[in-house]
Order: C-alpha cells, then sequence, then structure tokens
C-alpha cells in the first residue's frame, strides 16, 4: 500500500523514500507502531518496507482480511497506479482539487474524485479489459443513488482502431452508456489519451448507405495525456468535440458532393436517350418510308430488352466508368471500406446493381493501399474460385473496376 496516516496527516511511501532522512524518521515512528492504516474501519497499525527488490510501501503489521484499503491496493497493478498518480498531479496542476484513494461507498475505493465548489464530485473509475457487466453496472447503480457523476477510464493499447461491436465490454458499455457517449482509453506509460465516439447520423442515399453501417468505425482523437481536462463536470481532450462535429460535417459533405455528381450524371444520361430515341425513331420513318416504297409490311419498332424506361440506365458495363464531374480528392477520406463493404458493392455490381458498380469505382479511384490490397484479393480469390457464370461475371466487373481507375498495386 502506498498512503498510510501517521500524526493525523496521510504519508505517501513513495515520497518518503526520496530523502534517507525522511524514511529514517518513518522507519523510527513504524518501529514505534505510529503508523495508521488510512481505512476508516481499519485503523490497524501499519509497518513501513523498503528494500532492493520491492518499493517503498506499507503494510499491515499483522495480517487482515477485512480491510477495504488492502484489497482495493492489491487489485490495482503498476499501471493503473501509474495513472492515478499521473492525473492526480495532472488535475492539481489544473487547479481543481482532487484527491486519490477515496471511500466514498461502502467497501469501495475511487481512484480519483475531483471536487467542485457547490459541492458535486465527479469520481474517475480506472478500468482495465476484465472490468465485468456485473461490477460496472454495481458500482455505478450505487454512484446515482449518491448523486456522485462517475466517469470510467481505460487503460489499455491506444493504437487500436475497433468498430463498437467488436470490443470487450466495458469499452462497449462507455459508447452506449456514459453520459457523452465516449470513450477515453489511457495508454499502460500513462502518457496518450484517445478518444472514441460513436457517430450516430445517416448517411443514405437511394436507400444506400454512403458509408455501410457495417463498417463504421469510431471516431478516434488522440492527445497527450496533459490534454485532459474537465469540462462541464466531465473529463474529455482538449478540442475533442469541435473535431468530432468537424469530422461529421466533412462526411456529410462527401455525401452531398457525391449525389450531386449521381444527379448530373442521370440527367446526362437521360438526355443521350432522348437524343437516341429520336434518332431511332427518325431510322424507322426512313425504314418505313423504304419498305412502304417497296410493299415490304410496317415494321413495329425494335425496344432494346435493356431499356426499361427511358430514365433508367442500361447495365453495359463498358460505359459504365467513373461519373465525370469526379475530381481527385486531395484531403484524407474519412471513411474506410473493409472487406464486408467491398463484397456487398461487388455483389450489387454483379446483380446489375450500377449505383453500386459506380460507388465501387469511385471507392478503388480514391483508396489507400490497404483498401486496394483487400480490392485486389477479393479479385484474385474470385479468379481462383470455380468458374461459372457469376465468378466470370464477379471478374470481368472487378477488371472493370481498376481499368477505369487507373489502379495497380505498389
Ligand atoms: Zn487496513
Amino acid at each position: 500500500m502506498d498512503t498510510c496516516i501517521w500524526n493525523d496527516k496521510i504519508i505517501l511511501a513513495s515520497d518518503i523514500s526520496t530523502s534517507f532522512e525522511l524514511e529514517k524518521e518513518i522507519r523510527l515512528a513504524s518501529g514505534r507502531k505510529e503508523l495508521i492504516c488510512p481505512d476508516a474501519q481499519c485503523k490497524a497499525v501499519m509497518i513501513y518496507r523498503h528494500g532492493e527488490k520491492k518499493e517503498a510501501h506499507f503494510a499491515h503489521l499483522k495480517n487482515s482480511n477485512s480491510c477495504d484499503y488492502n484489497d482495493y491496493d492489491r487489485c490495482n497493478n503498476l499501471y493503473v497506479k501509474n495513472v492515478k498518480s499521473t492525473l492526480y498531479y495532472h488535475f492539481m496542476s489544473l487547479g481543481y482539487d482532487t484527491k486519490v484513494d477515496v471511500k466514498l461507498l461502502e467497501h469501495h475505493y475511487t481512484h480519483l474524485t475531483v471536487s467542485f465548489d457547490d459541492g458535486s464530485i465527479i469520481a474517475i473509475e480506472l478500468a482495465t479489459k476484465s472490468a465485468s457487466a456485473s461490477y460496472i453496472d454495481k458500482l455505478s447503480k450505487l454512484y446515482i443513488d449518491r448523486n456522485i457523476i462517475v466517469k470510467w477510464l481505460i487503460i489499455d493499447n491506444i493504437e487500436a482502431v475497433f468498430k463498437e461491436n467488436q470490443t470487450y465490454y466495458i469499452k462497449r458499455s462507455r459508447l452506449n452508456e456514459s453520459s457523452n457517449k465516449d470513450l477515453i482509453v489511457i495508454d499502460f506509460n500513462a502518457q496518450r489519451v484517445a478518444q472514441y465516439k460513436a457517430d450516430s447520423d445517416k448517411y443514405q442515399y437511394n436507400n444506400f448507405d454512403y458509408y455501410p453501417v457495417s463498417s463504421q468505425s469510431l471516431y478516434r482523437y488522440e492527445k497527450d495525456i496533459n490534454q485532459l481536462i474537465v469540462l462541464e463536470k466531465d473529463i474529455t481532450l482538449i478540442g475533442f468535440i469541435e473535431s468530432f462535429q468537424n469530422w461529421k460535417a466533412q462526411k456529410h459533405a462527401q455525401l452531398t458532393s457525391y449525389i450531386e455528381q449521381m444527379k448530373l450524371e442521370k440527367k446526362r444520361i437521360e438526355e443521350l436517350y432522348k437524343r437516341r430515341s429520336v434518332i431511332e425513331n427518325n431510322n424507322l420513318k426512313v425504314k418505313d418510308e423504304l419498305n412502304k416504297q417497296s410493299g415490304i409490311p410496317k415494321q413495329k419498332p425494335h425496344i432494346s430488352k435493356h431499356y426499361k424506361t427511358l430514365s433508367e440506365e442500361p447495365f453495359i458495363l463498358e460505359k459504365i466508368t467513373i461519373p465525370r464531374t469526379r475530381t481527385p480528392v486531395d484531403k484524407p477520406m474519412y471513411f474506410k471500406w473493409a472487406e464486408d463493404d467491398f463484397k456487398d458493392k461487388i455483389k450489387q455490381a454483379v446483380d446489375e446493381d450500377i449505383s453500386a458498380l459506380k460507388m465501387l469505382i469511385s471507392k478503388v479511384y480514391e483508396c489507400d493501399e490497404a483498401e486496394l490490397s483487400i480490392f485486389i484479393s477479393l479479385l484474385n480469390l474470385a479468379k481462383s474460385a470455380p468458374q461459372n457464370s457469376k465468378t466470370i461475371k464477379c471478374v470481368k466487373i472487378m477488371e472493370h473496376v481498376l481499368i477505369q481507375t487507373k489502379r495497380t498495386m505498389h
């Protein structure tokens, strides 16, 4: 344990070991049995220990089976302790009334608290991936009963980019149940922080999800731990909210520009068919005139099976290209496709869905190398699959996409 009470004051083992004089004083006090467990229900005598292998710490003189502080201390690994002290000094430096190891609930210690002038408190719980649903639920309810705001911070690898439905329970519970539906993860070195949030907006065009729900990645924002602040009685990274709003606005703008392009394309194709049908009608008239002259009966106008309606574009692979108005993007795409998204669109394209094929072409035109390699590996898969009319068509479509987009693997 890192703390104990001596002369009615909390002392920290890690502080004491830094000075020989202080350590000597505490060792003598320890010998006189003056060190007391900080737990209000325990108050047992403690001793100070510091060796070559073990860092400075306090321990109960006699083994105690019923000390909440002892139980709490044993549950905290070195990473938790490190994050706890880093956050403590950080929030103190920001001028907040911050405390560590606070017994707010019965038989439970809260890692950190930040108190406000109006008497309200934020309880900060540090958790790892092993935190169970029942543990989180039980504590959350106890905090609500006491009218205390609780913020769970998770200690884990922060590099991960994941989807809401592909992660462990405590992360999911934060994304779904926390007040701002955001998630904060602190790395094991207590240096970097990633904040995540799901985008619940809909991005639809003609009943298509422009950003397929299946691959909606979470928004991820990373900063140094000293960029964590208290904002409206919540913990967040500086600039996170604005950055999240900008990211969504850019996604909406991409969709709007896509819809504009599609409308222009539709208009162009409609005009093309209008012109074509005028020419065909004229040809028929000339033919009829010639036939009349030579005595052959009038023919019914021939309508291609492709022409379902005038405005509907036929599926002629060679003619489906990058929308003309498409300009190369110089900014990064805000949305990545996963294998399932490519598979979905390819399947729809094989079913002669023109919008899906155009979306696929637009995507491959702009995608990064990682996405391209997914597409290429799917193409190779289709080539090596047993060949039937579907797989042949699939390969043809995918090769067409590569030709249209002038993409190859580097
Ligand atoms: Zn104790």
